[in-house]
C-alpha cells in the first residue's frame, strides 16, 4: 500500500458524511469531563463503521483498534472531543444548541476527521500490517486534562514504544496546507493564584495601614524579572497576569488583593526553577513591605516536544500527499495542549491542519465566539491521517 491517490479518492468520496458528523458534534458541544453524549455518539459512529474493538477510557473517552492484514507495529492517532464555555456568535444553521458552550477549538473537526480516517483505514486494512489505535480523548481544555488518565489506564500507551500522532486545526493556516515543527513546539502552562495581604483602612491615613494594592503593584512589575533577567533569553518564557482584584474603593484600602496569571515556557528544568524563584520573589517582596503573599500554583501541562525522527518522516509523507508547497514549517507556539503528556513519554508528533479561508471570511481565532473552519479541511485531515498512519506502519 504505497499509493496516496487511493486514499485521496476515498477521502473525497466519504467526506460529506463526516461534514454531517462534524455539524452534529458542533451543534451538541459538551464541556471537559462531561462528554457523555459525545462519547456515546462517537461509539455509535465507530460501531456503524464496523469497528468492534472499542474500549472505554478516561470515563468519557474511547480507544478503538483497527488491525491490518497481519501483526506488525502499532501507531496511535489522537483526537480530543471536548468544547469550551463560550457562547457561539456564528450565524450558521448548525450553531451550538447549548447555551454558553461551543466547539471553539475545533475538537468537533478533529473527531470527525479521525472517524473519516477510520473509515478509510477499514477499507484498506487488507493492504497494511500492524494496528492503528484511534483515541478519542476527553477534557483537553481543562487542567489536569484527559491525557493523564488515558496514560494511567492504558499503561502501554506510556511505554514509549508506540508513535503518537495528533492534529489540531489552525485558522491562521489556509485550508489545504498543514504545518510541522520538529522538537520543542508548544509551551508548558502553570496557573498562578496570588493573595497579597496587608491591613486595610482609610485611604487618607496611609501611616495606619499596610497597603496591599501598592505591594501588588510592585510584585507585578518585579515578577517580570523572571522573564527579562532570570530566564535564558534563548528559552521562551511568558508571565502574564490577567486578573487583579483589589476590592476597595476611592477612599478605602482593602485588606487583600488577589492576582491570577499564567507562566509558560519550553523547558521543564527552567519551569521548575522559575516557579521557585517566583515564589521567593513574591513572598519576600511582600514581607519587605510589611505584608505577606501566598502563591498557589496549579501545575498544568508540560511543554510539547515533537520527536525529530518521527516528525521528519511525517513531514515527508505529508509532502507526498499534499505537495511540498502545502507543507509549512511552523514557529514555536506559546499555547498549551495536553497532547504534550504523550510527547514526554513517547515518540510523538502534533501537527497543524489549516482551516482558514480569508475569501469565505473564516479567520476568527481559536477560543473566540466566531471561530469556524472551512469544512473542506475535514477531507484533508481525515485522508492525511490515514496516509500518515499507513506510512508509519510500513516505514
Ligand atoms: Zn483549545
Ligand atoms: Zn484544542
Amino acid at each position: 500500500m504505497d499509493d496516496y491517490r487511493k486514499i485521496k479518492s476515498l477521502a473525497t468520496q466519504y467526506a460529506p458524511e463526516f461534514v454531517a458528523v462534524r455539524r452534529h458534534l458542533h451543534e451538541n458541544p459538551e464541556l471537559s469531563f462531561q462528554e457523555y453524549n459525545t462519547c456515546a455518539y462517537l461509539k455509535e459512529q465507530l460501531m456503524s463503521l464496523g469497528i468492534t474493538d472499542i474500549e472505554s477510557v478516561a470515563e468519557t473517552g474511547l480507544l478503538a483498534t483497527i488491525n491490518g492484514n497481519k501483526k506488525g507495529k502499532t501507531v496511535l492517532l489522537r483526537s480530543d472531543i471536548d468544547a469550551l464555555p463560550i457562547q457561539e456568535q456564528n450565524d450558521i444553521a448548525y450553531a451550538s444548541k447549548k447555551e454558553g458552550v461551543m466547539h471553539a477549538c475545533g475538537h468537533d473537526a478533529h473527531s470527525a476527521s479521525l472517524l473519516l480516517c477510520a473509515k478509510i483505514l477499514l477499507e484498506l486494512k487488507g493492504d497494511f500490517s500492524g494496528s492503528v489505535k484511534l483515541l478519542f480523548q476527553p477534557a483537553e481544555e481543562l487542567s489536569p486534562g484527559g491525557a493523564i488518565s488515558v496514560m494511567k489506564e492504558k499503561a502501554y500507551i506510556a511505554l514509549g514504544t508506540i508513535p503518537h500522532v495528533g492534529q489540531h486545526v489552525r485558522p491562521d493556516i489556509p485550508v489545504g496546507k498543514v504545518g510541522f515543527r520538529s522538537g520543542k513546539f508548544m509551551a508548558s502552562m502553570d496557573e498562578l493564584f496570588l493573595t497579597v495581604k496587608g491591613k486595610g483602612g482609610h485611604a487618607a491615613m496611609p501611616e495606619k495601614i499596610i497597603d496591599p494594592v501598592l505591594i501588588t503593584s510592585h510584585i507585578i512589575v518585579a515578577a517580570q524579572q523572571l522573564v527579562s533577567r532570570m530566564a535564558d533569553p534563548k528559552t521562551p518564557s511568558v508571565l502574564s497576569f490577567g486578573k487583579v482584584i483589589a476590592n476597595g474603593a476611592i477612599n478605602v484600602i482593602p485588606d487583600e488583593v488577589s492576582i491570577e496569571g499564567t507562566f509558560r515556557t519550553l523547558d521543564e528544568e527552567w519551569r521548575k526553577i522559575a516557579l521557585e524563584k517566583l515564589h521567593k520573589l513574591v513572598t519576600t517582596m511582600a514581607e519587605a513591605m510589611g505584608g505577606s503573599c501566598e502563591l498557589k500554583i496549579n501545575h498544568g501541562y508540560p511543554h510539547l516536544k515533537n520527536d525529530t525522527a518521527l516528525t521528519e518522516d511525517l513531514r515527508i509523507y505529508a509532502k507526498d500527499y499534499l505537495g511540498s508547497e502545502n507543507v509549512e514549517e511552523l514557529d514555536q507556539w506559546m499555547a498549551a495542549e495536553d497532547f504534550a503528556y504523550y510527547t514526554q513519554a513517547n515518540p510523538a508528533c502534533f501537527y497543524m491542519l489549516g482551516v482558514g479561508n480569508v475569501d469565505k471570511n473564516i479567520e476568527s481565532g481559536l477560543h473566540t465566539p466566531t471561530f469556524n473552519i472551512d469544512e473542506s479541511a475535514l477531507e484533508i485531515g481525515g485522508g492525511l491521517m490515514a496516509w500518515l498512519a499507513i506510512k508509519t506502519l510500513l516505514g
